[in-house]
């Protein structure tokens, strides 16, 4: 910014802050300011987004449809992008308003689970950066994902309503409205639009979410009698609609009202679409050309409908014919899939799609019929065919749906595609092979390190000796000659140090618990799941405390382990994992024999905001998944680019983090999807429990008394799902006892590699030097290139 720029800015600023509060300066609140502040960023981007749009009107554009879009803040990021962030700082400093406290003033939009949902708000970052036309639609949940908090070591529950106070970011454009129908209801859907700034290029895109309403206002004539009542009740069944986000990451909600919000925004969406279509493409009324114009990327199997959507809005709005509306849909979808396990692969029972919209189950059927006779005329009998059927024993599989009509379907990672092509959707592979191609995902380094690790980015910037890695995150490979440079590798360190002193600031302040920022800081955090194997981490915690209680003179470099996590509400195994963790700590915290070397505390709910302190203050990245069971993750990527070497699996992406940093500058352990597959019939963990002393230590501290559940039996479940399991199952479905050894084993390997400060600092230059490839620039380009092809003019 010039010097005229920052005058207008604080002007503007100073203005919008007296004009929407009425008052003078010194009499405003952090509210008002935090408000004004939007106010003001919103008009310096109006221009630029209106252009954006006009520009983009009659080019080939990309819809990313997806449930989630886990946001986390607005204000930071925004700043960044527009290259404005650190004159921004100084100029309301100069007003004498700390704008740390205005950021932390922010709520998080939390409209998503975790990975699923951080990658589509990634996506849009990096669409917009890379100027490629990429528009998002989604949900505004008026409850994000719940708030965590701990009582007694349980998880409790409380909403979040982060846009009571209103929502600075969002616009909410009533004359796009949509009516959407379901069977017996009829409500209004409203967008507010979002915008997506890229990082200093002008290009403004947009992020659309659709809120339920009421279809007619209230009805203020039958005040006074009975239908009072049921004008409210109407009222609140619309907008019953969007209120809650599902906070459900990887299980699935077989309820009505999740499979009508997942119709809700989807049907909104294609109304929307084909309305624009029709209004600047008014000449091509039979859709022939519909789909140079636009593709439609589905975030897992939550948006699918939307291909029946898209038929029936063609065939009964616009009067093709049902075989032309299919013909346009066959070139229009795309769907990526996320995960393997099979309780997340969506199947809805036809009631439920019958009660929320008859007329898309119909159509359904009708595709499946096209469907058998397509596999019927290949020769297939009616058995062979059955694994493709899109309805099956009375449910519609909406992975089915995507991968026949779609022209595209991809994994996330190596590992994961190679997965879906030999197992998952093995029998779909034998007959469409072209349809199958991998994207590893990526994450945004605007807001993963530009903007979470402010040190760390000037240093890399002096280092380079420019900052066109924010560009093109490839060039970080450059740091790489420093790899020997004792200066730079000593001022890695000490960067990384002052993170772990924020950090550990930080945790005192909110969780109470007062860590030493010299301790190695080993971190898990992400969502709470069994094959995430959090238990794994946590037994090995206790292994620990029994060798430093047996032997207190051990040779042992203090080390902290950090947890973060949600647990789904219904989960009981999962919270009974959190509860565990929050057990342990207690006991070793508050153990003087040893809580000087170890230390274990849990954060209360983890979320962007939160992670945006943590992963740049981590020295080892945990990503311990069950080999086969990670499709990709994104967490390992955001510790790598940060400069901490990962502990992990053979799963997901960690194989490519490997790949591209080296083996030696992180900690591979444990059994591979090979090694799995070998010894799953023979697999006994009863035997390693009987033969391993380590292993029955751990494990019989769950049950012995020395941890107290508070008598939730929530201890006795983690043990017998292990080795007493009470549904004649073999116990420890995810090998959680196998890869301890190797697990104990890595561990000790970096409790001795950490005391050798340039050796450490060296391998954690190397992660940060080869985080190029996981940038979701890469990933995006990727898509855009080999799925959407948007930048090609002769689609
Ligand atoms: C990145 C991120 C995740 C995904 O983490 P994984 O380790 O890949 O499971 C989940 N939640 C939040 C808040 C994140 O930022």
């Amino acid at each position: 910014m010039d010097k005229l720029e920052k005058d207008k800015f604080t002007d503007s600023y100073v203005e919008n802050l007296q004009r929407i509060t009425l008052k003078n300066f010194d009499e405003t609140s952090e509210k008002d300011k935090y408000d004004a502040l939007c106010d003001t960023i919103m008009e310096l981007i109006n221009q630029e987004w209106r252009e954006s749009k006009e520009k983009s009107r009659h080019e080939r554009k990309a819809y990313y449809f997806s449930a989630e879009f886990l946001i986390g803040r607005s204000l930071g990021n925004n700043l960044i992008n527009l290259g404005i962030y650190d004159d921004v700082k100084e100029l309301l400093c100069e007003l004498g308003i700390d704008f740390e406290a205005l950021e932390d003033y922010e709520d998080d939009a939390a409209l998503g689970n975790g990975g699923l949902g951080r990658l589509a708000a990634c996506f849009m970052d990096s669409a917009a950066t890379q100027d490629i036309n990429m528009y998002g639609y989604g949900v505004r949940y008026r409850e994000g994902l719940f708030k965590q908090s701990f009582e007694n070591g349980f998880q409790k529950e409380q909403g979040d309503s982060w846009i009571k106070d209103g929502d600075g970011w969002s616009i909410r454009v009533d004359s796009d409205s949509r009516i959407v129908n379901f069977k017996d209801q009829q409500v209004k859907a409203v967008p507010f639009d979002m915008p997506v700034v890229g990082l200093e290029n002008g290009k403004v895109n947009t992020l659309r979410l659709w809120q339920a309403e009421p279809f007619e206002e209230f009805e203020f004539d039958k005040f006074n009698n009975f239908e009072y009542d049921a004008a409210v009740a109407k009222k609140n069944r619309a907008e019953d609609i969007t209120r809650v986000l599902y906070p459900n990451d990887i299980q699935r909600a077989g309820r009505v009202l999740r499979l009508k919000q997942q119709y809700f925004f989807v049907s909104a969406s294609i109304q929307d679409i084909v309305a624009k279509y029709k209004r600047y493409f008014a000449d091509d009324m039979r859709f022939k050309n519909f789909h140079k114009y636009h593709v439609i990327q589905l975030n897992d199997t939550h948006p699918n409908i939307a291909i029946a959507e898209l038929i029936r809005v063609l065939v009964d709005e616009n009067s093709l014919s049902f075989e032309e509306a299919l013909e346009v849909a066959r070139k229009v979808f795309a769907f990526t899939n996320h995960t393997v396990l099979q309780e997340a692969i969506e199947k809805w029972p036809i009631d439920i799609v019958e009660e929320v919209s008859p007329r898309c189950l119909e159509i359904i059927y009708q595709i499946n019929d096209v469907l058998v006779n397509h596999f019927k005329k290949k020769g297939l009998s009616e058995t062979e065919i059955d694994p493709y059927r899109i309805v099956i024993n009375d449910q519609v599989h909406m992975a089915n749906l995507a991968i026949y009509v779609g022209f595209s379907i991809n994994g996330v990672a190596e590992l994961h595609t190679g997965i879906l092509k030999v197992d998952t959707f093995k029998h779909w592979y034998e007959v469409f092979p072209e349809k199958f191609n991998n994207k590893t995902n990526g994450i945004t380094p605007r807001r993963w390190l530009l903007y979470a690790n402010r040190p760390l980015s000037s240093f890399i910037t002096e280092k380079l000796g420019s900052d066109n890695w924010k560009y093109n995150l490839d060039e970080l490979k450059g740091l790489e000659k420093f790899a020997r440079d004792e200066k730079t590798l000593n001022e890695l360190w000490d960067i990384k140090h002052a993170n772990k002193e924020r950090l550990a600031k930080y945790i005192l302040e909110h969780e109470g618990v007062k860590i030493d920022p010299n301790s190695i800081f080993d971190i898990q955090v992400k969502r709470i799941h069994e094959y995430k194997r959090q238990h794994l981490n946590i037994l090995h915690i206790i292994y620990l405390y029994h060798e430093l209680k047996n032997n207190p003179d051990m040779d042992f470099y203090p080390t902290t382990f950090i947890f973060g996590g949600k647990a789904a509400p219904g989960y009981f195994r999962a919270k009974g994992i959190i509860k565990l963790a929050n057990e342990v700590a207690r006991v070793v915290n508050n153990d003087s024999e040893v809580n000087d070397k170890l230390k274990v505390v849990f954060v209360e709910n983890f979320r962007v905001s939160y992670g945006e302190k943590i992963y740049p203050a981590a020295d080892v990245s945990e990503q311990i998944s069950t080999a086969g069971k990670e499709a990709s993750g994104t967490g390992n990527m955001k510790f790598m680019l940060n400069g901490a070497p990962t502990l992990g699996t053979l799963d997901g992406a960690n194989i490519e983090i490997f790949d591209h940093a080296g083996e030696e500058n992180n900690y591979r352990f444990g059994a591979t999807v090979e090694d799995l597959k070998n010894i799953q019939a023979s697999y006994n963990p009863v035997k390693l429990y009987q033969t391993d002393k380590n292993i029955r230590d751990a494990v019989d501290a769950l049950v012995n008394g020395e941890l107290d559940d508070n008598n939730s039996y929530m201890f006795l479940d983690i043990y017998n799902e292990l080795i007493n399991p009470q549904d004649g199952s073999r116990g420890d479905r995810y090998y959680v006892l196998k890869d301890f050894e190797d697990y104990r084993r890595a561990h000790e390997q970096i409790n001795k590699d950490y005391r050798d400060k340039l050796a450490w600092s060296k391998k954690c230059l190397m992660n940060i030097a080869n985080a190029g490839y996981f940038s979701s620039d890469r990933t995006i380009i990727d898509y855009a290139d080999h799925i959407w092809k948007v930048d090609s003019p002769n689609y």
